[in-house]
């Protein structure tokens, strides 16, 4: 049998077919999950929603991170749909491009370091809050982050810090939601080719540097990141939450890498 039949499972974050939140859209698909997306804005929409005909999802809603009232209406909807949730996707995160590029000191301002840490992290916890009347249940949420939140990294800037915080909203979450039996965890994914990092100045030369440091010696595929995502949403990872599990081919692990050595 699969591992998610019969699961309602919420996912944000699909703007394309190269967006993490599609590869784990698929991968819960194929374990038997029904699946309820959502979009931004009217101009995300049409194509959300002819992506979401394409996963078969039993539903499309609207949701901007930034709004408590879309945020609200989104469940209200969803709960005219689905008895009950039994997990949640948050694949959102934003800052304005003038933060992405240069030394993070230069870049920084008020105004993109409120706005990433809204939309990046604060929005997850926003999500949790609305969500929890329909996990009753218990079930999972879950979030994705990047390793620029431990270490950084060139033209990540104020994403490094959102993604901190967002990481301790991880453990927070999972303390506040553990005596509902709720799980949350995050995906710490190795650099992938999509929307989100096509912001990020010289993404390019960053995953050169990854596919030759990382122990598998390749780019990460969001099927990979999909698979791990739809385990840590299953009754498989009954006893993990508060966790952050990287999907970087074992980037995280090594200081230098034998590639260096050996050329
Ligand atoms: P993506 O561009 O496909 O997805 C980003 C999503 O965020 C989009 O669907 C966009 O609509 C959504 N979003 C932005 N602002 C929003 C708002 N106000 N309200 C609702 N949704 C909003 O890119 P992705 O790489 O798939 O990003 C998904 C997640 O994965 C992000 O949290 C990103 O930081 C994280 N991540 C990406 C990488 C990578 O290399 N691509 C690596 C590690 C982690």
């Amino acid at each position: 049998m699969s591992f998610l039949s019969g699961k309602n499972i919420l996912i944000t974050g699909i703007a394309s077919e190269r967006s993490i939140a599609w590869g784990i859209a698929q991968a819960m698909r194929r374990e038997g999950a029904q699946i309820a997306c959502t979009y931004p804005n009217e101009k995300m929409k049409p194509r959300v929603e002819g992506l979401a005909e394409k996963l078969g999802a039993d539903a499309v809603l609207p949701c901007d991170a930034a709004s408590d009232a879309e945020i609200a209406e989104l469940f209200s909807e969803l709960g005219k749909k689905w008895e009950h949730l039994d997990a949640l996707v948050h694949s959102i995160a934003y800052a304005p491009r003038e933060e992405l590029n240069g030394m993070f000191l230069d870049a920084v301002s008020r105004d993109g370091f409120n706005t990433a840490h809204e939309i990046s992290s604060y929005s997850f916890a926003a999500l949790a809050r609305a969500a929890r009347p329909m996990m009753r249940a218990g079930g999972a949420l879950l979030t994705l982050t990047y390793i620029g939140s431990l270490r950084a990294m060139p033209g990540y800037n104020v994403m490094g810090l959102a993604k901190a915080s967002l990481e301790a909203n991880v453990r927070y979450l999972a303390q506040s939601l553990g005596a509902d039996g709720i799980r949350v965890n995050a995906i710490s994914a190795g650099p992938i080719r999509t929307l989100a990092a096509s912001g990020i100045a010289n993404f390019k030369k960053m995953l050169a540097h990854f596919e030759k440091a990382a122990p598998l010696g390749r780019a990460i595929t969001i099927e990979e990141v999909g698979n791990a995502a739809a385990f840590l949403c299953s009754d498989l990872a009954s006893g993990i939450t508060g966790e952050i599990t990287y999907v970087d081919g074992g980037f995280s692990t090594v200081g230098i890498s034998e590639r260096f050595i050996a050329e």
